[in-house]
């Protein structure tokens, strides 16, 4: 059985629903309140409403680089799922604990704090540094301002462990992620008289053709990259909006998309070949109606994840876990954004499975938890010998 501390620890985080779209502070109130009553203290890092906030701790000596466990507070929303059990409560049942954001990512985040006491009583000769950020389920969004704040500080951390769910094995790589909304603007007539119009719909249709004919040419054509269940960078369009009426040519239509690129390709060498089709267009449009327009605006955007097999980071992890599995995953995290913006070395290990994450009734493996507990002990040994 997992150490009851995490488990209560995990109740409690659980209790707080901490959706992207809603504040997290009060579950920063409790962790905060708990690194406190150790001793521990914690910076917070807000959001420009101050409505939300990352935390940063140091445990040991503050005057060299340590080892930094990051995990994300916030959740994807309950909206629309089918839960049989409450998603906000934690429910134990047949060797699971049930509940939203169990595996991604609060069972992490519960067991690193129960192990907080430890860090403290344990001369650490190696500091552990705790990041918990918010809104990462929007695009990594809450990070950056922690990254901004972390840049200024004389240390940085030495080493980066993002705990989200790999079934505690050492993972290197993920892709990076670009999402873009297109607005078509075209010209409304009557569609009798179609001919005079500027079909806005149509339009969306040939630039989602497009991207289409490009998403056929990674999967032909690469480049690729070994190691993923999909190895090339992919394009995909997500939602499309667009008409009012059957008899209305349309002058409206958005839609979203995203590319989600290995290692190797630059999204944003890829966005210009769009733009430049979307530019070809644009003159077609424009030479029926001069206001017509298409616009690309980038809305999310994070760096892939690729550390060198060899990295030392990868060893030092690699001792911690009983896992010896390699492989990539198929999600972003925030490492990307540690490793390019910040340089520092970074993996993700963590316990539990995506497979359970953003599905109603999510749940982590009691052995799950269990794994990640002797991975922090492990670690908090390797620290303090
Ligand atoms: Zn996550």
């Amino acid at each position: 059985m997992a150490n009851p501390l995490t488990l209560d620890i995990l109740r409690q985080l659980i209790g707080f629903d901490t959706t992207s779209a809603h504040s997290n502070l009060e579950l920063m109130a409790y962790v905060q309140q708990y690194l406190s009553s150790h001793g521990v203290e914690s910076q917070r890092v807000y959001n420009e409403e101050d409505s939300k906030a990352n935390l940063y701790a140091t445990i040991g000596p503050a005057d060299r680089a340590g080892v930094m466990l990051s995990g994300h507070t916030d959740t994807v929303p309950v909206t629309g799922q089918h839960w049989t059990r409450p998603a906000y409560e934690l429910t134990a049942a047949d060797g699971r604990y049930y509940g939203r954001g169990s595996t991604d990512m609060k069972g992490f985040i519960a067991v690193v704090l129960a192990a907080v006491p430890q860090m403290v009583q344990q001369p650490l000769h190696t500091p552990i540094h705790l990041a918990f950020s918010y809104d990462e389920e929007i695009g990594c969004v809450g990070v950056r301002r922690l990254i901004d704040t972390l840049q200024g500080h004389p240390l940085k951390p030495a080493v980066c462990i993002i705990g989200e769910p790999t079934n505690m094995q050492v993972v290197t790589a993920h892709k990076g992620k670009l999402a873009a909304r297109v607005t078509v603007k075209g010209k409304e007539c009557h569609s009798g008289m179609a001919p005079l119009g500027v079909n806005a719909i149509n339009y969306a249709a040939r630039l989602i053709g497009w991207l289409e004919r490009l998403a056929l040419a990674k999967k032909t054509e690469g480049p690729f990259e070994q190691g993923y269940d999909i190895p090339y960078s992919t394009v995909h369009t997500g939602t499309v909006q667009g008409g009012t009426a059957l008899n209305i040519v349309p002058n409206h239509c958005s839609f979203l998309f995203e590319i989600r690129n290995i290692a190797a390709e630059d999204p944003h060498q890829l966005l210009q070949q769009f733009r430049s089709f979307a530019d070809r267009l644009e003159s077609e449009m424009q030479a029926v109606a001069a206001e017509c327009a298409i616009e690309i605006d980038i809305t999310t955007e994070y760096p892939g994840l690729s550390t060198a097999d060899d990295a030392e980071v990868v060893a030092f992890v690699r001792n911690l876990t009983d896992n010896p599995a390699k492989g990539n995953i198929n999600f972003g995290t925030e490492g990307g954004l540690f490793s390019q913006v910040l340089g520092i070395p970074t993996v993700v290990c963590g316990p539990g499975s995506m497979d359970q994450g953003h599905k109603p009734d999510e749940f982590i493996e009691d052995s799950q938890i269990q794994q990640c507990e002797a991975f922090v002990q492990r670690l908090i040994k390797q620290l303090s010998a």
